[in-house]
């Protein structure tokens, strides 16, 4: 009872419980304090599971990952990360050496690319783009020196899905790393392991936390020897994901595959709304017929076509200009997987440092948008895009 004479801070020992809490306690303790140093050499040896200091781990980090690699089937304990980019930064720089060469989607999520284009580079690390729904032109992209290839199963804004299954046998055969960041897709869509990935990535904050409040990544590798090394490269650069995020993180996550299942199922419906309007000239969503790789993924993704849907307006920047100022109750922001639906103008954000002419050969026109679904009435969703875009086409 030291603290009761009043000159020690801190107390002694949570009170005593004979019932335990139904959530999650919230841990933000940086430190862990051990009973001796010969305690704590057998926590750093793992003969005792402990912690020591938080940015090396914590309890709402590991409860999180846990579920995660449950959801995942992950074949050794996921890293949590501060951020979906900081688990792509831990396995771009985390397992490449100067003189290595990484493959990455050309479509693939604009940090990433940068990464890709930029900052590897400038570490001595070679890489190169290419479409992974072209598997000769992956394959030819491979060098001696080839270390790993980061894919998205579904690219973003265009909704084109990757050839995995080619891309898996090309990874076994020569044993170049397959890095798959399931963000899009998730987990309740496309089990990335079993379709043969070595790493798995998430963005945390997008559909599994749901709520647009948290900013998390997650990554795990198959192998225990790489997967040691995420974890001990997060840690050292400081990518430690915070106990809060964490604790949200979770809470989001319990109702997550009623999320998504809801968001997919007004997706779908959505797409079709929109295909059957004047005012749109294009939509692409994986589950329809009339995309260019509906069979590619009605045979990954076993009928989960996931929560994004992309369509044209027949105009360019004032009709775009005119239907965001018009879908009232819908946020016009650069972001996905939110409880509310958002919708995102490429040529505006994501690839604005495309000229007009890249832009129009990718298909993404000012008239050009995509749309992510959440969890709001379907009819009265449906309705809101027909009175928006009615308004902006015509006027
Ligand atoms: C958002 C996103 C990321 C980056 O995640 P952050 O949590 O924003 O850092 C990476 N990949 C994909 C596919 C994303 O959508």
């Amino acid at each position: 009872m030291k603290n009761e004479k009043g000159s020690l801070v801190r107390p002694d020992a949570l009170p005593a419980s004979a019932s335990r809490p139904v959530v999650t306690p919230l841990s933000p303790s940086v430190v862990y304090a051990s009973d001796t140093p010969d305690m704590l050499d057998q926590q750093y040896e793992g003969g005792l599971q402990g912690y020591t200091y938080s940015r090396e781990g914590h309890p709402n980090a590991d409860v999180v990952a846990k579920r995660l690699d449950r959801l995942e089937g992950a074949p050794c304990p996921g890293v949590m990360t501060s951020s979906g980019m900081a688990a792509v930064s831990a396995v771009l720089m985390g397992l490449t050496h100067a003189g290595d060469h990484v493959i990455g989607g050309n479509q693939l999520y604009g940090r990433s690319l940068r990464m890709m284009s930029d900052d590897l580079p400038r570490l001595g690390i070679d890489t190169t783009l290419v479409d992974p729904g072209d598997i000769d032109a992956m394959r030819s992209a491979i060098r001696p020196n080839t270390r790993l290839m980061l894919v998205e199963v579904v690219s973003n804004p265009t909704l084109r899905v990757a050839d995995i299954s080619a891309l898996a046998d090309l990874a076994r055969e020569t044993g170049i790393l397959l890095v798959i960041d399931n963000t899009f897709t998730t987990p309740r869509a496309f089990r990335a392991f079993d379709a043969g990935a070595d790493i798995v990535i998430h963005s945390v904050t997008k559909l599994l936390a749901g709520h647009s409040d948290v900013m998390l990544g997650y990554v795990a590798a198959k192998d225990p020897e790489i997967n040691d090394s995420l974890r001990v490269f997060s840690v050292t650069a400081g990518m430690t994901a915070s106990p809060f995020d964490c604790w949200l993180a979770e809470r989001g996550m319990l109702s997550f595959d009623l999320r998504f299942d809801r968001a997919q199922s007004t997706a779908a419906r959505l797409a079709d709304h929109l295909g059957s309007l004047a005012g749109v000239t294009r939509v692409l969503y994986p589950g329809r017929s009339d995309h260019p790789d509906h069979a590619r993924a009605a045979s990954l993704l076993g009928g989960n076509y996931c929560n994004m849907v992309s369509f044209e307006l027949n105009g360019s920047r004032p009709e775009a200009n005119a239907f965001t100022r018009a879908a009232e109750g819908l946020s016009f922001a650069p972001t996905l997987g939110d409880v509310g639906t958002t919708i995102s103008h490429p040529a505006s954000s994501s690839h604005r440092a495309l000229t007009e002419a890249k832009r129009t050969e990718l298909g993404m026109s000012e008239g050009f948008f995509r749309i992510s679904v959440g969890l709001e009435d379907p009819d009265t969703l449906c309705e809101v895009f027909t009175s928006a875009i009615a308004s902006a086409v015509s006027g």
